[in-house]
């Protein structure tokens, strides 16, 4: 590989503020910078200028058409690609961008699924700019991120929400920074998204119907060796995967992805790609981008990149981490405990906040991460539980002990503390986390959520935490505010809502049984197993209260995302099914059928030689392989059943429990049987390729 610059390429397809500085007149510059910091309303001048500039700017860099980039339900990207060029009176072309077409788009949404939201003879839907995410150049397509809504203003993507979920954090977080006396333009929720993904050998992949149809392996006999040595966690990285690595960053970078860490995971053939953290909704859009790159890097190195939770069974799945904080425009984390007895309060008021909000809104936050993939992670030994509880450390939960029982620290001063007054002991950041096994912990000046899986869009989830925490904002400023004494007041809001929410606090492993009994018998957290239990949720009156009222879903949109997130599982899982039956029928049956035919014709022959051979391999195989196939016949047989039966309900909430009750274990029963005769049957007789060729091929 050539020597890099990175500074150099670094950001170079981005439309960014380097760039908006140096071309832009200050003028519209800064109009521009006031509409992304405090999101004042666009001028249609200023528009048309930026169109102009942003134009001339990817022309340059090669650009011929453009497209309004947005995140539809399906949580993927959509684009639809328009060429600048317009003609010109002499019979060639201009090349041509306006203002009103940077501003707005107008796709048609039919074929974007809507749950309901837009009847269909209103198939148009718009797309509208979002200023405060850069746009790009992607293969010669300068791309503008966009939300996305119906002509009724309804929200049919994942930023919008998102975008207003931030809003609603930004106004509730200065309410409360005003009781402190502090007055800042804005404050943002950051994240910096760890992303764990798979790579397999294309030519291997090319040859598993399933993981082409569904990006997971639904059959497949367990290897001799799996994960079990963890030599590969943080091991050498193999030299094509490190020519992939290279690729990406180089790709990453000059989106101005700021790709940071890579290695190797748990599982043999999977790896992780953290980047250092951004703005919500950027590290949203480029984390959607990182995942399209990444598969698209791996298919020019002759690998596939699995972004699916679970590919294979018997070796960890992936996860994606979601590091979360709240920092103003001047880059202060409220999330940071601070120096001064004053900033100590300040922060354990919207630590507190946040786990208030964890616990009021457990359910949000495990539904926010819900999908057929992701249930194949959640509660097995390798992925945080479906029960949602916060890690603090010894540290931190000593402390609000202390403040809960108005009983010393057992910190070096020994005193009873008072929020406002004393100062808080110092902690080390390095003590409080490690903790593996919690789905959110506290890591010294964020909080880390650890559910989703590795193919989710995070927008979900941080839409329900930006809202969850906006809403107990607004309660601690509604009763804050204009109160005689404040740090009393103060004091008191903070004992109390410990009290009243320390149940969500738990330190110990979240992998044992003792924890989930606890948790579901003595605490009363919610444990929403399956995206089934947990998507029906998204309805429950206290989470249609909290969400309209801060103004981040309509009662219709909620209505729509619940109907569009129980379709996405139902229609998974419903190709996974018929995918099973293809297999089963049209190769694994054949398969085995041919491979007794060729033990009975080698039993006859032999013997037909010798009446001293026995034949003992040949006919005990034989006979458990016969039992093999009837079983197997039998269990396709009651899966195509309970595939049938779906049709007969009229409800998605049905459809998804006979999902969950009647088709996926119907799955598992075939696939147990099939593997069984995988193992009993000689590679050269097996139609597909194996565990071992799946996760070792790659050197
Ligand atoms: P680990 O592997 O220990 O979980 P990493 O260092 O790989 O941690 O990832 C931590 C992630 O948290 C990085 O993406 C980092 O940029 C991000 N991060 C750090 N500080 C903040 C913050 N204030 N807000 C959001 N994300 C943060
Ligand atoms: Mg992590």
């Amino acid at each position: 590989m050539e020597k890099q610059n990175v500074p150099e390429i670094f950001g170079t397809m981005v439309f960014d503020d380097r760039v908006m500085r140096a071309r832009l007149s200050s003028e519209v510059y800064n109009s521009l910078k006031k509409t992304i910091d405090e999101n004042t309303k666009l001028d249609v001048d200023v528009a048309e200028a930026v169109a102009q500039e942003m134009k001339e700017w990817a022309v340059e860099k090669g650009a011929t058409h453009f497209t309004h980039w947005f995140q539809p339900l399906t949580g993927v990207t959509a684009e639809k690609h328009d060429s600048f060029i317009s003609p010109s009176p002499d019979g060639g072309v201009i090349m041509e961008f306006s203002g009103k077409e940077l501003i707005k788009g107008e796709p048609d949404a039919s074929s974007f699924p809507s749950g309901g939201l837009r009847a269909t003879f209103e198939a148009r839907g718009y797309t509208a700019w979002d200023p405060t995410s850069y746009a790009f150049i992607k293969d010669h397509t300068l791309c503008i991120p966009t939300a996305f809504c119906s002509y009724s203003g309804d929200a049919l993507d994942k930023k919008t929400p998102l975008l207003r979920s931030m809003q609603a954090l930004d106004k509730q977080a200065k309410r409360i920074l005003a009781l402190f006396g502090k007055k800042v333009k804005y404050v943002r929720t950051s994240v910096g998204s760890e992303q764990e993904y798979f790579l397999v050998d294309e030519k291997v992949f090319n040859q598993r119907p399933d993981l082409i149809y569904t990006g997971r392996t639904l059959f497949g006999a367990m290897p001799p060796k799996g994960q079990e040595l963890d030599d590969h966690y943080f091991g050498v990285i193999k030299p094509r995967v490190t020519a992939f690595m290279e690729d990406l960053n180089t790709e990453l970078w000059k989106l101005g992805i700021l790709a940071k860490t890579e290695h190797n995971e748990v599982a043999p053939a999977q790896h992780e790609l953290a980047p250092i953290f951004s703005t919500t909704n950027v590290a949203t859009d480029n984390n959607q981008l990182t995942m399209e790159i990444m598969q698209k890097v791996a298919r020019k190195h002759g690998l596939v990149c699995l972004l699916h939770e679970k590919p294979f069974a018997g070796v960890n799945g992936s996860g994606k981490h979601n590091n979360w904080s709240m920092a103003t425009d001047e880059g202060v984390n409220l999330l940071s405990p601070g120096a001064t007895p004053y900033e100590n309060a300040q922060f354990l008021l919207f630590l507190t906040a946040v786990i208030k909000a964890v616990d009021e809104y457990q359910d949000l936050l495990r539904l926010s991460v819900a999908t057929a993939g992701n249930d194949h992670r959640l509660g097995a030994n390798e992925a945080p539980p479906a029960i949602i509880s916060v890690f603090l450390g010894d540290e931190i939960t000593a402390i609000l002990d202390a403040i809960k029982s108005d009983a010393p620290y057992e910190g070096k001063e020994r005193e009873i503390l008072k929020l406002g007054v004393h100062s808080l002991p110092r902690f080390s950041k390095d003590t409080t986390d490690r903790n593996r096994t919690s789905p959110f912990a506290f890591t010294g000046n964020k909080f880390e959520f650890r559910s989703l899986g590795s193919s989710n869009s995070i927008a979900c989830c941080n839409i329900m935490l930006n809202a969850a925490v906006a809403d107990a904002l607004r309660e601690f400023a509604d009763r804050l505010e204009g109160v005689e004494n404040f740090e009393e007041e103060l004091h008191n809001l903070i004992k109390e809502t410990i009290k009243a929410h320390e149940r969500i606090i738990f330190n110990g492993n979240g992998y044992t049984d003792e924890w989930v009994k606890e948790a579901t018998e003595v605490r009363g957290l919610s444990n929403l197993k399956t995206t089934a239990d947990a998507m029906p949720h998204l309805l429950d009156e206290k989470n249609k209260k909290m969400l309209t009222g801060l103004k981040v879903f309509s009662e219709s949109e909620l209505h729509s995302r619940c109907e569009i997130m129980l379709e996405n599982y139902c229609k998974t899982v419903n190709i996974e099914g018929h995918t099973m039956v293809d297999m089963v029928r049209k190769n694994y049956l054949p398969a085995i059928e041919q491979n007794l035919y060729n033990l009975a014709k080698a039993v006859s022959m032999m013997k037909s030689v010798s009446n001293q051979v026995k034949c003992k391999y040949e006919v005990s195989t034989m006979e458990r392989l016969s039992e093999l196939t009837d079983e197997i016949l039998d269990k396709v047989e009651d899966l195509e059943k309970a595939l049938a039966d779906l049709k007969g309900y009229d409800e998605i909430i049905k459809t998804s429990e006979a999902i969950r009750d009647d088709v996926l274990p119907k799955m598992e029963k075939l696939r147990k049987y099939v593997d069984e005769a995988e193992m009993l049957s000689g590679e050269k007789c097996w139609p597909f390729p194996s565990y071992g060729k799946l996760l070792f091929s790659v050197y």
